[in-house]
């Protein structure tokens, strides 16, 4: 593998073909290096492998098809090394846990992946961390939650279900003041239109089954930072603990990243196109969608995204059952709370992904009962936004 060469091209090219490397057969496409082990030509070469030379020991630490998806990750983020997990969800405890220990302060946005939201504030407490949790949007808060210190800080931006923002770069620049490194869940956004590094994050996560694997088919999570993050906190905590992906969901996403840059720009321009229509919509509230002048915070997506996603979140009037026949008219778009998929899908978060909050919690984060959250796929947008209008047609005529 030239490394030189491939921090040379662009990203199309670093997607299609970084971390590449053929085996003596010369294959076109990349092996899929199915095997949990490795042997070695004598007992001298299996101590120095493990004692840090070069080569493969066992597939929970690393694997060649795994090395190759976690270098052209680590070529489309700019990042200086990436491991990669089992899933998103292994990716955010993963990137916590490996740095933090009792009595450490962890202070997170409140607008957050129903999970997330689980690790941060119950399963990390249990073994003796804090946890606070601030309005993403408010700088005094993320002062105040942060004027005691902390050691990490964990948002999400764009965040589920609301597309709510957090101005990375402010809070990057207090968390540093406080003593704490940012984690970023860059899942709606994909490095393709966000980069949380460049403004000021220590470690991003994603959970590469959305966007990354793009057709609804394998888990997986990737974790991203600087090299001695990854080399003494991240890997020793996953190399004993074992969240480790495997060879073959790693080479379904591997084959994934070759067609990100496509397959986002015609979610993006769907997106935007889907937006605009419901906005203009007499029987739809709210619209949600970062790319709108009526988002607000949309001064701030311009300023920190270059694309603003493939999830529109959007308001029914007249609550639960209202945004229940919707969801039931639809013809084409499935129901469903997966997102970042060829398929276009649908969720009403409020019974769904964030059915664990309290009803005054989700009232704060702005998931009333009407709310719904479609992720736009890659159908032609013109079948998209006639199955919407005939299922909100329905809604007004009941
Ligand atoms: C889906 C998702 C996760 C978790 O990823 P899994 O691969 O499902 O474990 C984490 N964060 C965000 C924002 C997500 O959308």
């Amino acid at each position: 593998m030239d490394r030189e060469r491939e921090a040379g091209w662009r990203p199309a090219t670093r997607l299609v073909r970084g971390g590449t490397h053929r085996s003596a057969h010369g294959e076109t496409s990349e092996a899929l290096y199915l095997t949990s082990g490795y042997v070695y030509d004598d007992a001298e070469a299996a101590e120095a492998r493990f004692k840090g030379a070069d080569g493969f020991i066992y597939s929970r630490y690393g694997n060649p098809t795994v090395a190759a998806f976690e270098r052209r990750l680590a070529l489309l983020e700019g990042a200086e090394s990436c491991f990669t997990t089992a899933s998103g969800m292994a990716a955010v405890f993963a990137a916590l846990a490996c740095q933090l220990k009792a009595g450490d302060h962890i202070v997170a946005s409140r607008v957050m992946f129903g999970s997330c939201h689980v690790v941060i504030t119950e399963i990390l407490p249990r073994f003796g961390m804090r946890a606070t949790l601030v309005d993403g949007r408010d700088p005094d808060a993320w002062r105040a939650a942060l004027a005691a210190g902390a050691r990490a800080v964990f948002l999400e931006s764009p965040a589920n279900p609301t597309t709510e923002l957090v101005d990375i770069a402010a809070v990057a620049a207090l968390a540093h003041g406080a003593g704490a490194r940012l984690v970023v869940d860059n899942v709606f956004s994909t490095a393709l239109w966000q980069r949380p590094l460049a403004l000021g994050a220590d470690v991003v996560v994603y959970s590469a089954t959305k966007h990354i694997d793009g057709q609804g088919r394998c888990l997986g999570g990737a974790v991203l930072a600087s090299e001695a993050f990854v080399k003494n906190e991240l890997v020793p905590f996953c190399r004993h603990t074992g969240p480790s992906l495997s060879p073959f969901n790693a080479w379904v996403m591997l084959k994934g990243l070759e067609t990100l840059p496509l397959r986002l720009a015609r979610h993006g321009e769907s997106a935007t196109t889907v937006a605009r229509h419901l906005e203009r919509h007499g029987a739809v509230g709210r619209v949600l969608y970062p790319g709108l002048n009526s988002h607000p915070q949309h001064a701030l997506a311009r300023r920190q995204m270059s694309g603003f996603g493939s999830i529109v979140a959007f308001d029914l009037p007249d609550g639960k059952a209202a945004a229940f026949r919707f969801l039931d008219t639809l013809r084409l778009i499935d129901i469903s709370n997966n997102l970042g998929d060829a398929k276009s899908m649908i969720t009403h978060p409020a019974t769904t992904t964030h059915q664990r909050l309290k009803p005054e919690e989700r009232a704060a984060l702005g998931i009333g009962d009407g709310l719904v959250r479609l992720s736009v796929g890659l159908e032609d947008v013109d079948d998209l936004i006639e199955d919407l209008d005939q299922a909100l047609d329905h809604l007004t005529r009941v």
